[in-house]
């Protein structure tokens, strides 16, 4: 027969891996109801149903009588009807979506009200006042959420009722206050939404049920997911449940609970507690709640028996859970449950005491962390016990503890830091002419945008604090001022704080302590703090997990010893790249300058040979540091004109001397050096190989400064592993050219020394050209290192000094891409290009060793990538190893 979709399932029938089909919140009311707890029965609408309402505009065919089959067989349980007059079901028809979206969506309580049935209600309940209660919240709720009536109308009333009777809370409002109250709520939703407030309760349900689809698309939705990275085509699931009541006397009440404490993961007992109240009254601060642990008082039936589902459901989710309930005359109810969300301090110690009980074992604690947290615990952080003035919040935009001077514009934040101070750049919104004032600043705040807005993406490129959106603030740039509630007006040059990692802005200099968990990769860790060292205790045990099991190397990007020695505390297992180019600067640039200039054979020889014992002790110093481990020397990459002072401001001294008749004939020789090796596009210009190939001798004179500062270390009993790298390589034959020459210096360097110095000899893999001929070069090369950067640039054709801050926001706002291919390697087509690669490499010579050391090397999704591609290791800067030995772990369990 044809195929039948269904499209609603009983609480009985779901299960909790169904959260594609029945969303979260249902698939985990049916996982309660099938351990045998409490749930009040009901049944839930499929995302799929959701799907075709969307697309089509109407629900699918079969839905209705679905629909009334399940709601016939609820009522015969329950014993009566939705909205029968003398004894009436009620029920609540509530969203829920794959992954939760808190607050975004609308949920709809006590349908199935009435003008009949509240009396009935009234009469069953023995409670008047309590029935006019709920009449008067679904008509509030269904107006406001259904009817699309302004939902501050139904609050004033509500406050003037409160008001003209002299009280403050809704619980001394009686039966006759509410009655007047639901008169007033009616008429507001007939001349506001043009239509009565419906009394068929079916009616209610279904234009409820409509309403929760609808919501899916509603703008709250819609920016959340994008700012969440949820897909906007899941849809959401409808439950409908049937009804308990917290606000049936003070034996009833409702609350909120934690089987841990999500910001620090200790067991116990969190959560809130109201009672004579429903729904969100518990988190909306209408009333004063009480500690959870208050409800033992209260009622310890009921606590004693909410103590033991809390245990049953972490013992059977094997994670913190948080949880919904309600208790309706002493009887106990479960409305929700979900794997709950927690800090990044609590994540890692979660995942240890769950081990700790037997519940999981080491590659599931490995899952249940992320190097994201990680890295947010590397940040330095705000003192907590510091005295502190919250002004505001916004989004957590890009992490970090920024104080500095308030500055509303680029200029004065480069004016300022140039002349030492410290400023926080201050704007509606940033675009690309901000670009150097947020170079200059701590950190950046704004009060408009979302975590794709310039300010947030540019931020978070350049690893700069960011906090952005942060609406209650009103930044007034002409003024050069910003008014936070309560008319606090922070003027030009006044002090603010921002914490990038909760979105909270301070108003004066909150004190910045060091992130306890890079202490302890300094091995600083000094006993003191119990909090702080419970922490890195959990950090140190899930790491070695992830070192156990981990397959790719980590290595790290440094250049000289003190990064180095930095970098074997992180964990580091090697350099795997050591730029040459800071060697070239400060007061050796005059030698750079002379070989630039040098007219003859024998001026250039005397620029490298000074250059030389210079270049050595650099790598006598690096192969010290990093003895008994591979170091990566890539050879001189950057274009020749870097090293040479800038185009115009040596004309303008070239002319000025030229006027006063007294020009300097080096400055002459040096402005021609600049106009023949001026590019319109150095980035693709004389560069990498290229140099090596042009510039005779300069590689010769750096591989001769390895292959001594090699045999020295040898002779002072140490281990050096110095592998050569040549970069931007588009050809096997470039590369050869440059090996001959090499292994000639080597084998020179070794007679001298008497020494076999192991040094091997490889390649950059950076354009396309080298990608796609990788089996050739593989014929040349020991090794390959992916440069992702030049790679991605070239793959793209996106100038990395110029794309992220002019259009990538308008990018990643039209989706074009989820996240800069920059940050994340863009596995469809450069990461295509490193598995073709690495494939041919090994074709050819199937020990070829294989490593990635563009920014991506520590960026958690493209380790993971890395893994699976079969490279042997990642490079990435020193303080991001720790990340990339958790991810890397992570992708092997
Ligand atoms: P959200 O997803 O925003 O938490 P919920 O669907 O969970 O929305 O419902 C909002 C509030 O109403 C919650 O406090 C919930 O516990 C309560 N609630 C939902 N359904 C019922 C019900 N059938 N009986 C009593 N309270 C309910
Ligand atoms: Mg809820
Ligand atoms: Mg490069």
């Amino acid at each position: 027969g044809p195929q039948v979709v269904k499209f609603v399932y009983d609480f009985t029938e779901g299960n909790k891996d169904l959260k594609d089909l029945l969303g979260g919140k249902g698939a985990n009311l049916a996982e309660m109801t099938n351990l045998g707890l409490p749930v009040p029965p009901g049944f839930t609408i499929t995302t799929d149903a959701c799907k075709v309402y969307l697309d089509s505009g109407e629900e699918p065919a079969a839905l209705r009588d679905e629909v009334s089959a399940h709601l016939e067989t609820l009522e015969q349980r329950m014993g009566k009807r939705l909205g029968q007059h003398d004894d009436p079901l009620l029920v609540s028809v509530r969203s829920g979506a794959k992954f939760s979206m808190p607050g975004m969506m609308d949920t709809v309580l006590n349908i199935g009200l009435s003008d009949a049935s509240v009396e009935g209600l009234a009469r069953q309940a023995g409670d008047e006042r309590f029935a006019w209660d709920s009449y008067r919240r679904l008509i509030q709720m269904f107006g406001k959420t259904v009817l699309g009536v302004d939902g501050e109308l139904f609050e004033d009333a509500l406050e003037e009722a409160k008001a003209a009777k002299g009280v403050t809370v809704d619980t001394d409002l009686d039966a006759a206050d509410l009655k007047k109250l639901v008169k007033g709520f009616k008429k507001t939703v007939r001349t506001e939404a043009g239509r009565d407030f419906p009394q068929d309760p079916r009616e209610q349900m279904d234009l409820a049920v409509k309403a929760v689809f609808e919501s899916w698309n509603g703008d709250r939705a819609k920016l959340y997911r994008r700012q969440e990275r949820i897909p906007h085509d899941l849809g959401t699931a409808v439950n409908i449940c049937s009804m308990v009541f917290g606000n049936l006397g003070p034996d009833s009440g409702t609350g909120v609970a934690f089987t841990r404490d999500p910001a620090s993961g200790q067991q116990g007992v969190y959560g809130d507690y109201l009672s004579n109240a429903q729904g969100e009254d518990v988190v909306a601060g209408i009333r004063n709640t009480v500690a959870l642990a208050d409800l033992e008082q209260l009622d310890k039936v009921s606590y004693d028996q909410l103590m033991q589902i809390m245990e049953t459901l972490e013992n059977h989710y094997k994670d913190l859970c948080d949880i919904e309930f309600t208790i309706e005359r002493g009887q106990l109810w479960m409305l929700q449950t979900r794997v709950g969300k927690r800090t990044a301090g609590a994540a890692f110690r979660i995942a240890t005491q769950l081990v700790d009980q037997g519940l999981i074992d080491e590659a599931e604690a490995l899952q249940r962390v992320t190097g994201a947290q990680l890295a947010q615990l590397m940040f330095p952080k705000f003192d907590e016990d510091a005295k502190v003035d919250k002004i505001g919040r916004g989004i957590a935009a890009s992490p970090g503890a920024a104080v500095g001077k308030a500055v509303f514009d680029s200029y004065t934040a480069i004016k300022w830091s140039r002349s030492g101070e410290k400023v926080i750049l201050i704007r509606r919104e940033t675009n690309p002419d901000d670009l150097d004032g947020m170079i200059a600043a701590e950190g950046i705040l704004t009060s408009r945008g979302g975590k794709t807005s310039h300010a947030a993406v540019v931020a978070r490129g350049m690893g700069k604090t960011c906090v952005c959106g942060a609406e209650e603030l009103e930044v007034d740039t002409k003024r050069r001022r910003m008014t936070a509630p309560g008319g606090i007006v922070i003027e030009e040059g006044d002090v603010v704080s921002i914490d990038g990692s909760t979105g909270k802005v301070y108003l004066g200099e909150v004190p910045v302590v060091p992130s306890p968990v890079v202490e302890y990769f300094e091995g600083r860790m000094h006993a003191g703090a119990d909090d702080a060292d419970e922490l890195v205790a959990a950090v140190h045990r899930v790491m070695a997990y992830a070192d156990r099991v981990r397959r790719l190397r980590v290595r790290a990007n440094a250049d000289n010893a003190e990064d180095a020695l930095r970098a074997r505390r992180f964990g580091a297992q090697g350099i795997g790249l050591c730029r040459t180019e800071h060697m070239f600067l400060g007061e050796r640039r005059e030698y750079v300058e002379r070989l630039i200039l040098a007219d003859t054979d024998e001026e250039r020889e005397q620029a490298l040979d000074r250059l030389l014992p210079l270049q050595k002790r650099d790598f006598v110093e690096l192969f010290e540091a990093m003895d008994g481990l591979p170091v990566t020397v890539r050879l001189l990459d950057p274009p020749l004109h870097e090293f040479l002072p800038d185009i115009t401001e040596l004309s303008v001294r070239v002319a000025l001397a030229e006027s006063r008749k007294d020009a300097n004939e080096n400055d002459l020789r040096l402005l021609q050096a600049v106009h023949r090796l001026h590019e319109q596009n150095p980035m693709l210009g004389l560069r990498g190989v290229r140099l090596g190939l042009v510039i005779p001798g300069l590689f010769a004179m750096q591989v001769r400064a390895i292959a001594e500062a090699a045999a020295e270390r040898r002779d002072a009993k140490g281990d050096p592993r110095a592998e050569i790298m040549i970069p931007l390589v588009g050809t096997v034959q470039e590369l050869e050219i440059v090996r001959d020459e090499a292994e000639q210096v080597i084998d020179e360097v070794q007679r001298a020394a008497g020494l076999d110095l192991k040094l091997s000899l490889g390649t950059m893999i950076e354009l396309p050209r080298a990608a796609l001929t990788a089996g050739q070069i593989a014929e040349a090369a020991e090794f390959f290192s992916f440069g992702t950067n030049d790679l991605t640039q070239t793959v793209w054709g996106f100038s990395r000094d110029d794309v992220e801050a002019s259009f990538f926001t308008a990018y990643l706002e039209k989706g074009i891409f989820g996240v800069s291919p920059f940050e994340t390697i863009d596995k469809d087509g450069v990461g295509a290009l490193v598995r073709a690669a690495a494939e041919a490499g090994r074709a050819t010579r199937p020990d070829l060793k294989l490593g990635v050391c563009g920014e991506h090397g520590g960026d958690p999704e493209s380790v993971h990538f890395f893994h699976e591609v079969g490279l042997d290791y990642v490079s990435c800067s020193p303080f991001r190893i720790p990340v990339a030995r958790l991810e890397a772990g992570r992708a092997a369990s």
